[in-house]
C-alpha cells in the first residue's frame, strides 16, 4: 500500500483540522513529505505509535500545542432555539448538518464525527456536544473521508474557506466552547430579536445607505 494511504488509515478521521491542515488525508499527505506526525492530538500516543513505526522515527509525546483532544462524540441541534442562519452547515466538513435559510437545523447522526468546529460559528449557541460509546462513533468516522471529498468536490468552483484551527488558537476555541457550553442560556426571543436587529442594520446600511448614527436612531425609535 502507498505510504500515504498507510499513514491516512491510522488517523481518527474526525477531519477536525487541529493538525493544521484542511483534514486527515491532507495531515497524511503532509506526513508522507516529510512532515512532522506527532500533530493529531485527538489520535493520541496510540496514533503515534503507530505514525512511529510506519515512518521509521521515534516521536515520544503527541505535541499538544495542536489540542485539546477531542472525545468520542457527536453534536445535536437544539432545534427549536435554532435560528436558521446556516453557519453551522459552512463549518461543516463532511456536510453532517441539514437545513434551510431561517428555518430549523439538524445533524445526522450516521455523519457527525464531533469535530466541534459547528459549535463556535453558531450565534445563538443552540450546539450540545453528546458523548458516545467506541462501537457508536465508528461509522461516522470511517465514512467520513467519503463526506469530507465529497464536500471538496461540491465546492471546487468555490473554495471553501474551511477553519484551520491549529496551536494557541485551538485552545483559546476549545475553552471559548466550554465556557459557552457551562453558561448556556438559551433565550430563543431574544435570539430571534437580535437576529432580527442585524439583518435591519445590514438593510440599512446597505440599501437605504444610512450612516452609523441613523441606523442607531432607527433601530431604538423602532424596537421594544
Ligand atoms: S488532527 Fe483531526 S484532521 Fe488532523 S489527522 Fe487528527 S483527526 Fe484528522
Ligand atoms: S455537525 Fe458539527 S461536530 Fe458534527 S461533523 Fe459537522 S461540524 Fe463536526
Ligand atoms: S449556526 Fe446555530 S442557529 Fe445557525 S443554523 Fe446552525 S444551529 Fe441554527
Amino acid at each position: 500500500m502507498e505510504l500515504i494511504n498507510l499513514i491516512h488509515i491510522e488517523l481518527p478521521q474526525i477531519q477536525c483540522g487541529r493538525c493544521n491542515t484542511s483534514g486527515c488525508m491532507e495531515y497524511a499527505e503532509a506526513i508522507a513529505s516529510g512532515e512532522a506526525h506527532d500533530r493529531c492530538v485527538p489520535g493520541g500516543q496510540k496514533t503515534l505509535n503507530k505514525l512511529n513505526k510506519i515512518v521509521g522515527s521515534s516521536y515520544k509525546k503527541v505535541d499538544m500545542e495542536y489540542g485539546p483532544t477531542i472525545n468520542n462524540q457527536k453534536v445535536s441541534i437544539i432545534e427549536e432555539e435554532c435560528i436558521g442562519c446556516k453557519k453551522c452547515i459552512s463549518a461543516c466538513p463532511v456536510d453532517a448538518i441539514v437545513g434551510g435559510i431561517n428555518m430549523m437545523h439538524s445533524v445526522i447522526d450516521d455523519i457527525c464525527t464531533g469535530c466541534e468546529l459547528c459549535i463556535e460559528p453558531c450565534p445563538v449557541d443552540c450546539i450540545e456536544i453528546i458523548e458516545l460509546s467506541d462501537k457508536e462513533i465508528l461509522k461516522p468516522r470511517n465514512d467520513s473521508q467519503h463526506f469530507f471529498d465529497n464536500k471538496e468536490f461540491i465546492r471546487t468552483s468555490s473554495k471553501r474557506t474551511k477553519i484551520k484551527n491549529y496551536s494557541n488558537k485551538n485552545l483559546n476555541i476549545s475553552e471559548k466552547i466550554n465556557l459557552q457550553l457551562k453558561k448556556r442560556d438559551i433565550n430563543k426571543l431574544k435570539n430571534l430579536k437580535s437576529m432580527q436587529i442585524s439583518i435591519i442594520k445590514s438593510d440599512l446600511e446597505k440599501i437605504h445607505k444610512y450612516e452609523n448614527d441613523d441606523i442607531d436612531g432607527f433601530i431604538d425609535k423602532n424596537s421594544d
